[in-house]
C-alpha cells in the first residue's frame, strides 16, 4: 500500500510510505514483522491509488499529485527475496510518473536494477554489525555484510548513501568504529544510530529460542523507555570518533539543526517541513533566553505546508494521546500546529530536546505558565544551557 508514513509530520521529511509483502530478510528483531506477522502486498490497492490519485482528494493522493517522494520502506525491505521483483514494477511506475523515493535496504536482489532506474536519491542501508557471524545470528536471511558493502560503493557513484548502525547495541557489534572506518573510506559521511527497542506486545511474538538469543535482561532493556548508561557512553564516544572521521552521527536530534538533511534538499524538489528546519530558524533567530511563541512556530511553518483540507488522521504524531478527536476527520493541515506546538500527541519540544523548555513565572502572587496574549504557553529557548526537565521557574523580574 501507499500511504503517509505513519507519525511523519514535522519528523521525516519524506510523507509517504510504500509498504510490500512481509520481508524475507527475516531479522529476528523486526519490529514490523512482529507487529503483523501475516501482512501481504496488496498489489491492487498500489496500483489503484497510482491509476486514480489525480482524481482522489485523500491525503496520500494530494501528496502523489503534488509529486512528494516515497519512502520504500519503514518496513520492509525493497530487495528482499519476495519484494525485489515488485518494488522493480512500481518503481518502472513511479519513474514514470516522476514522483521520485528514498529506499532503505539492507541489499538483496535487484537493487541493480532500481538504482539504474531512479533519478539520484537517498539511500539508507542496515550495517549494525562489523563481524559477519553476529549479523547470521540475529539476520539470518539478510545480505553479508560483505555484500553491503560492495553494494554501497556502487550506490556512492549516484546516490547520497547513509549508513544505519541500527539497532545500535555493543549486542551487536564490539567493534563500531570499524564500520565508521569502512564506510568513510569509501565517501559515506552520515551514520543514523537508534537504540535497540521491541515493546512487551511486539516481544510476544518471538519464538523462545529467538527470545534465548537476547536473554532476559536484554528484553527488558529492550522495552524500558530509559536508555542503558552504558550505551550512552558508547554512542558518545562513537560520535566523537566519527567527528574525527570528519562524519556525523545522526538520529539522535538535541534541538540543534542537523546538517544532513541537506542531502534531502539537495536531492527532492519537494520534501515536507521537519523540526530541524525549525532548530535552524531557533538558530538564526533566537539567543540564549530568548522566548518562542507559538504565532512564530505557525508563521515559520505554515508557508511550507500545503494548504488542503483532507482527513490527516495518519499524520497525529501519537495520536492515541489526543483527546479532540476532530482532528481525526477532514481538517487544514495546518491545523496540526497547534496541536503540536503543545499538546502530548505534538512535538513535545520542551520535553524531547534539551535547549527548549516551558517556563512558570513566580510573582508576589501566584506561580504561573509563561502565556502569550492568546493564552499559549511561551518557550524559553537555551541552546548554551541544556536543560533535560520539561520546564524552568523564573523569578518575575527576570521574564522581561
Ligand atoms: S530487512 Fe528490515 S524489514 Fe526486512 S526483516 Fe530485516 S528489519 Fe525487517
Amino acid at each position: 500500500m501507499i500511504s503517509p508514513l505513519t507519525n511523519a509530520f514535522l519528523i521525516n521529511p519524506m510523507p509517504l510510505q510504500l509498504t510490500l509483502n512481509l520481508c524475507s530478510h527475516g531479522c529476528i528483531y523486526c519490529f514490523s514483522i512482529l507487529n503483523d506477522p501475516k501482512r501481504k502486498a496488496d498489489l491492487k490497492k498500489i496500483l489503484s491509488i497510482l491509476k486514480h490519485h489525480k482524481n482522489r482528494n485523500d491525503i496520500t493522493s494530494l501528496f502523489l499529485k503534488d509529486k512528494y517522494p516515497v519512502l520504500i520502506s519503514n518496513n520492509v525491505d525493497p530487495f528482499s527475496k519476495n519484494n525485489h521483483v515488485l518494488t522493480n514494477q512500481i518503481l518502472k511506475l513511479l519513474v514514470a510518473m516522476d514522483i521520485p523515493v528514498q529506499l532503505n535496504t539492507r541489499g538483496g536482489y535487484g537493487w541493480q536494477e532500481a538504482s539504474e532506474k531512479i533519478k539520484p536519491s537517498i539511500w539508507y542501508v542496515s550495517v549494525p554489525y562489523s563481524d559477519d557471524e553476529v549479523r547470521k545470528i540475529f539476520e539470518p536471511n539478510a545480505p553479508s555484510l560483505d555484500e553491503r558493502f560492495e553494494m554501497v560503493k556502487e550506490l556512492v557513484k549516484k546516490h547520497k548513501v547513509m549508513i544505519g548502525i541500527n539497532p545500535f547495541d555493543a549486542k551487536f557489534s564490539d567493534d563500531h568504529k570499524a564500520i565508521i572506518d569502512k564506510y568513510s573510506e569509501i565517501g559515506v559521511k552520515h551514520f543514523w544510530i537508534n537504540r535497540f527497542h521491541l515493546n512487551y506486545k511486539q516481544q510476544s511474538n518471538l519464538t523462545d529460542s529467538q527470545k534465548e538469543i537476547f536473554g532476559p535482561e536484554f528484553l527488558k532493556q529492550a522495552a524500558s523507555k530509559d536508555i542503558n548508561p552504558e550505551t550512552v557512553k558508547l554512542y558518545i564516544a562513537l560520535r566523537d570518533y566519527a567527528k574525527e572521521k570528519d562524519c556525523e552521527i545522526i538520529g539522535t536530534p538535541s534541538g540543534h539543526y542537523e546538517s544532513w538533511f541537506d542531502d534531502f534538499y539537495s536531492i527532492y524538489p519537494k520534501t515536507m517541513p521537519t523540526q530541524n528546519d525549525f532548530f535552524k530558524w531557533c538558530e538564526e533567530n533566537k539567543s540564549e533566553g530568548d522566548t518562542i511563541s507559538f504565532d512564530e512556530f505557525f508563521d515559520f511553518f505554515a508557508p511550507l505546508i500545503p494548504d488542503w483540507e483532507t482527513d490527516i488522521s495518519k499524520f497525529i504524531y501519537n495520536k492515541s494521546n489526543l483527546d479532540d478527536k476532530t482532528f481525526m476527520k477532514k481538517t487544514r493541515l495546518k491545523n496540526i500546529l497547534h496541536v503540536y506546538w503543545d499538546s502530548k500527541a505534538g512535538l513535545n519540544l520542551a520535553k524531547n530536546y534539551p535547549v527548549f523548555s516551558w517556563f512558570k513565572v513566580q510573582t508576589e502572587k501566584k506561580l504561573d505558565w509563561a502565556k502569550d496574549g492568546n493564552g499559549d504557553r511561551l518557550l524559553i529557548y537555551h541552546p548554551n544551557n541544556y536543560n533535560t526537565k520539561e520546564f524552568l521557574i523564573l523569578e518575575e523580574t527576570k521574564q522581561s
